[in-house]
């Protein structure tokens, strides 16, 4: 993708003008088996890898400094109403973890406010799910572990609710149902995480079988095999 993001921003809610990091492009190698993709040289240097996940170029997440709001949208182009700004506003004023660490600013606090501020938004359970399992990715990179363990327990939230109530393709089916049984994997709930990995491969049966729009997700299906048996070993 060639686009390139704005040098500053304007915040839709306190109006506040900053100037936001260039977005970056990346060369990964490979995925971690929770998707979070590889850098060269990573971990050598984790606050680069953090970095790379909060300003890549497809999944940026941009964090107004003055209040902290934030969303995964280009800040241009979102309007707010008034009484919009006011709830989001009062919202950002209160939450406990921005009131704690709004000074630190760790990496992972602006996946924190695009996910309060997604959720006032009413975003997809989908869109909160990835945000959430983003915004575990940075904190493993930074080495924050009880933070990513929170962020694990929230993008699984999302995706079963996404998974219950909302159209997802065939692809992300899968692929959904496949992270929420990884998710689990990764928290100790070995038996949770076995479950989903069976309710993964049969969305995938179907979605090879039944649809026109099945894409090759051999991969996946290499995937939840590895993981399946991994999490059984675990388990005993
Ligand atoms: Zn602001």
């Amino acid at each position: 993708m060639g686009e390139v993001r704005r040098a500053y921003a304007q915040c839709p809610v306190c109006s506040y003008v900053f100037r936001q990091p260039s977005a970056s492009t990346y060369v990964t190698v490979g995925r971690d088996s929770d998707l979070c993709p590889r850098f060269p040289g990573f971990p050598g240097r984790r606050s680069d890898a953090a970095r790379l996940i909060q300003n890549g170029l497809n999944n940026s997440v941009t964090l107004c400094p003055a209040c902290s709001f934030a969303a995964a949208e280009d800040f241009a182009e979102i309007t707010l109403l008034s009484d919009e700004r006011e709830e989001l506003r009062e919202l950002l004023r209160e939450d406990g973890l921005l009131k704690v660490f709004r000074a630190a600013q760790p990496s992972w606090l602006a996946f924190h406010a695009a996910d309060l501020c997604g959720k006032e938004r009413s975003y997809d359970y989908k869109e909160l799910g990835d945000l959430c399992l983003r915004g575990s990715w940075v904190c493993r990179a930074e080495r924050e572990q009880p933070f990513e363990s929170t962020f694990q327990l929230r993008a699984i939230r999302y995706y079963i609710r996404a998974l219950d109530d909302e159209p997802l393709d065939d692809r992300e089916l899968s692929v959904t149902t496949y992270l929420v049984g990884e998710l689990n994997r990764r928290l100790g709930h070995h038996r949770e995480a076995l479950n989903w990995y069976v309710n993964a491969e049969r969305a995938l049966t179907q979605s090879e079988t039944g649809s026109t729009e099945a894409r090759d997700l051999s991969w996946l299906d290499r995937l939840i095999c590895r993981q399946r048996e991994l999490a059984r070993e675990e388990a005993a």
